[in-house]
């Protein structure tokens, strides 16, 4: 029973947001409730002034009005006060025990104040204690147990007294009256309670959802601007760092460096050791470079094998290259999979703000031309945009201008390199290079052409009227002459610009067994599995495939074994330091006894010089090309050249 009473007053701890909100009711209510009871107070002992005695109407009337002014006082000012979960329901807690006293003690000076009054007194009495009861309970009524106690300890003995004392019709009729009304009165407490319990629950539902929406937000966004893979801040993420450091370098008129790095061999290792090796080591990339860099960059993945790495306290320019150097050296150092020994070097473009650009376009741009440029040129050495880059721009910019508006056709043309077979001191095949002769340009270099045709998304339709022009050179050589054909890495990306090339050779009547196509290792790096696709599909024609500049990327022998070719071009820059340098010629013994090995052919590019030629033919290769037997010739001179070095073949060519 005790329990029970004990069960029934306690203030939950397990609804600290239902507490909280009748704490706040109660703020609100208590001091009118309150002022009711003092007016009321008031009245009663004005009526009682002259006939009952003074601690009843004097002393007792003031000690409980100062007492509710001051606990009304308190309650206000709590108003404005945060409090704990636990100070609340203390709180709350203390008004639920002291409604039970304070109202016995009302009840104590009313019934008192009876034995004084008469007549229409009584009636005002009883008014009084019935409203007063029916008041306090309404003003409490979100406090659920301070309300019942404040009903159950004033309505029931007050009817009972009335009843007892009076032992009248009327005040008989009058009790039975309030201890209905004070039932229902509980009733309606109870219901209007349960009603604010729900409203709270589903409003810290509500609060609660909205709490993880915002985490959810938070979450989002976070995830929005992370690399999944290594955790690093994402290319979205770099650019806002990147809007706002210039803001802030201009601000503060600063210095901030822009540093884009792409890993040189990562596809090869993609490629052969499959994609969980990729991964791994793109995060073992990003952990060193993070090692190195410490507070004093932000490192970023901007996607693939790219990565950005912002400066804000750049330092000089020498500082700046020291460390991408380090950096670069860190990443040359073998990385250990559980597939197997990585190697891969980093290139490396940088761009200063605000003397290579003002904006996040022209800083990343410029940082990236950059990076090509390395890449191109100065294999592994970082490279900060400058002057020299902005002038090649403008110039690549009229470039591929001019080869828009060029006609192909007619100021295209192909000339012809031999091939030679130094076993038979005979011409093998010609490789058919692009030459173009602008109006207003005059003779462009074959690699810039191709580079911005390719940019510009206009090798394919080159590719094809280039290639019409040399099948249509090659019809007049020896039939144990072949063609070698430039391809770029476009025309093996879609099964329909490779048929485009097979049908162009299907109409041109050349044998496709007298085609070698060219392909380089970028354009397989590009889509390994559609390039393998690509070329299957050429070599089903019986045309041929030899991977050209072998030794310049990062092809690993694993990398090799799984193209279809036919033969591999060792890259003429081997040959260049092939006479004075004993780990180059290394590398082209190695490629040579390769080739043997897995049984492919291998032509040797570049060859100039007679000492050159002899360490060649001591590493027993024998399909060599270079300006030791010729340059370049035009379509007559390369008909001459196999004349007279095909000579008893021709018969054979008359008849091709
Ligand atoms: P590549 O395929 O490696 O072509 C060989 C380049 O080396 C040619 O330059 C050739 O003239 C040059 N070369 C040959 N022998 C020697 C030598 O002994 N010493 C030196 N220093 N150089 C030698 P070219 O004609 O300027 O071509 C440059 C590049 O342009 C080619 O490199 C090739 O990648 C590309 N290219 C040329 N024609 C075509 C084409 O028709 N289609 C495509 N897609 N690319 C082409
Ligand atoms: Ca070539
Ligand atoms: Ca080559």
């Amino acid at each position: 029973m005790w329990n029970r009473i004990y069960q029934f007053m306690k203030v939950r701890e397990d609804q600290p947001e239902l507490n909280r909100a009748i704490f706040t009711s109660l703020g609100n209510m208590i001091p009118l409730m309150y002022a009711m009871v003092s007016v009321n107070m008031i009245a009663l002992a004005w009526t009682h002034w002259s006939v009952a005695p003074r601690w009843l109407t004097l002393t007792l009337p003031i000690f409980f009005t100062v007492i509710t002014f001051l606990r009304s006082v308190k309650f206000h000012k709590h108003r404005n006060t945060y409090f704990s979960d636990e100070e609340i329901r203390k709180q709350l807690q203390i008004t639920v025990f002291m409604s039970g006293p304070i109202s016995a003690m009302f009840m104590l000076w009313e019934f008192s104040l009876l034995n004084y009054s008469t007549g229409l007194m009584q009636g005002q009495v009883m008014f009084f204690a019935g409203v007063t009861a029916f008041g306090t309970a309404f003003c409490l009524i979100h406090l659920r147990q301070a309300a019942i106690i404040m009903m159950m300890s004033t309505i029931p003995p007050t009817a009972i007294f009335l009843a007892l004392y009076f032992n009248q019709p009327v005040h008989i009729a009058v009790a039975i009256n309030m201890l209905v009304v004070g039932a229902l009165a509980v009733f309606i407490i109870r219901g209007v309670n349960n009603d604010f319990a729900a409203l709270i629950a589903q409003q810290t539902l509500h609060g609660e959802q909205k709490e993880k929406l915002q985490r959810l937000n938070h979450d989002n966004l976070k995830l929005a601007n992370t690399d999944a893979l290594t955790g690093l801040p994402n290319r979205r993420s770099f650019y806002h760092a990147l809007d706002q450091y210039i803001c802030e370098a201009t601000e503060t008129d600063s210095q901030l460096v822009v540093i884009l790095l792409d890993l040189d061999g990562f596809k090869p290792v993609n490629d052969v050791f499959g994609h969980p090796a990729g991964d791994a080591l793109l995060q073992a990339v990003s952990e060193r470079l993070q090692s190195r860099l410490g507070d004093s960059g932000l490192l970023s993945r901007l996607g693939g094998d790219e990565f950005g790495i912002l400066l804000t306290d750049p330092g000089t320019d020498d500082e700046v290259l020291a460390l991408c150097r380090e950096l670069s050296e860190t990443l040359r150092q073998p990385f250990r999979l559980k597939e197997g020994v990585a190697n891969i070097a980093g290139t490396i473009g940088i761009a200063r703000y605000p003397e290579s650009g003002r904006s996040r376009g022209q800083l990343f741009d410029r940082a990236d031309y950059a990076l090509c440029y390395s890449k191109q040129h100065s294999k592994g050495e970082p490279i900060f945009f400058s002057e020299d880059h902005e002038k090649a721009i403008r110039e690549y910019a009229t470039l591929e201008q001019r080869l828009r508006e060029a006609n192909l056709e007619n100021e295209l043309y192909m000339v012809f390199q031999p091939i030679m077979d130094t076993r038979r001191d005979k011409v093998m095949a010609f490789e058919a290079l692009a030459r173009w002769q602008s109006p207003t340009l005059g003779n462009v270099s074959a690699e810039a052409f191709i580079r911005s045709a390719e940019q510009a998304g206009l090798i394919a339709n080159m590719s094809g009227v280039l290639l019409d022009k040399a099948l249509a050179a090659a019809m007049h050589w020896p039939a144990d002459v072949c063609l070698s054909f430039n391809l770029s890495a476009v025309n093996l990306s879609s099964s329909a610009s490779v048929r485009d090339i097979l049908r162009r050779v299907d109409r041109s009547g050349f044998s496709p067994s007298r085609i070698i196509f060219e392909i380089t290792e970028s354009a397989v790096m590009r889509d390994f599995d559609r390039v393998i696709e690509a070329l299957n599909l050429i070599r089903s024609t019986g045309a041929r495939i030899a991977l050209d500049d072998f030794g310049t990327g990062f092809s690993s022998l694993s990398y090799v074994q799984k193209l279809p070719l036919d033969r591999i071009k060792v890259d003429r820059s081997f040959v260049q330091g092939i006479d004075n340098n004993l780990a180059t010629r290394k590398i082209v013994e190695t490629i040579a006894i390769l080739c043997r090995n897995i049984g492919i052919g291998c032509i040797v590019e570049g060859v100039e010089t007679s000492r050159q030629m002899d360490l060649v033919h001591r590493m027993g290769l024998t399909e060599i090309q270079g300006y030791f037997f010729s340059k370049p010739l035009d379509e007559e001179e390369a008909l001459k050249f196999v004349q007279s070095h095909n000579s008893d073949d021709d018969i054979a060519w008359l008849s091709a």
